[in-house]
């Protein structure tokens, strides 16, 4: 059976965007962040992250080194009852990398859909009933893409941002 999923994108949705986040000290929750994944994994939800990190292609920082910073954001999201179900990334940059293979034009960096199309591929997602949240319109127009809604979240209480689409969309439904 297919599953309901939200999207987030990271910085700036779940974690306060100061540029370029590579390691756990720097990660500051956006208020009601993890109330929120708590709040979807009760509710059944996927809930999936697609990030563009170009500070790879930069060589900023690497893959293991965001991979340990996953892990680090994923204990803690869990420690307050929720999850992710997968985080997709976007390594790449069609011209400001120092890693030749990774200075490309991809079809995965926003506002390219390609991370939400793999999430897709990957699981049965219930497209009706799924839609992202992002702080740019790149985050917007890579749902539309993708065939989904994608609502702008720029400041206040995730928590209540995301209650209220879910509530939209239940009276839409007419429940
Ligand atoms: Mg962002
Ligand atoms: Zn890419």
């Amino acid at each position: 059976m297919s599953q309901r999923a939200v999207f987030f994108d990271r910085d700036g949705v779940l974690d306060v965007d100061t540029g370029y986040i590579s390691r756990p000290e720097e990660i500051r929750w956006i208020p009601g962040a993890l109330d929120t994944l708590a709040l979807l994994k009760r509710k059944g939800y996927l809930v999936f992250v697609v990030t563009n990190q170009s500070g790879i292609a930069r060589g900023y920082f690497t893959v293991e080194t965001m991979n340990h910073l996953h892990a680090f954001m994923e204990k803690e999201i869990e420690a307050a009852g929720g999850a992710i179900d997968h985080i997709y990334f976007c390594p790449h940059h069609p011209t400001k990398g120092v890693i030749p293979e990774l200075t490309i034009r991809c079809s995965c960096r926003k506002p390219q859909p390609g991370l939400i199309l793999q999430a897709f591929r990957d699981y049965d997602v219930d497209k009706e009933h799924s839609f992202l949240v992002g702080d740019r319109m790149s985050d917007v127009d890579a749902a539309l893409g993708a065939g989904i809604p994608g609502f702008l979240f720029q400041e206040g209480n995730l928590c209540d941002f995301v209650k209220r689409i879910l509530a939209r969309q239940a009276s839409a439904r007419g429940i």
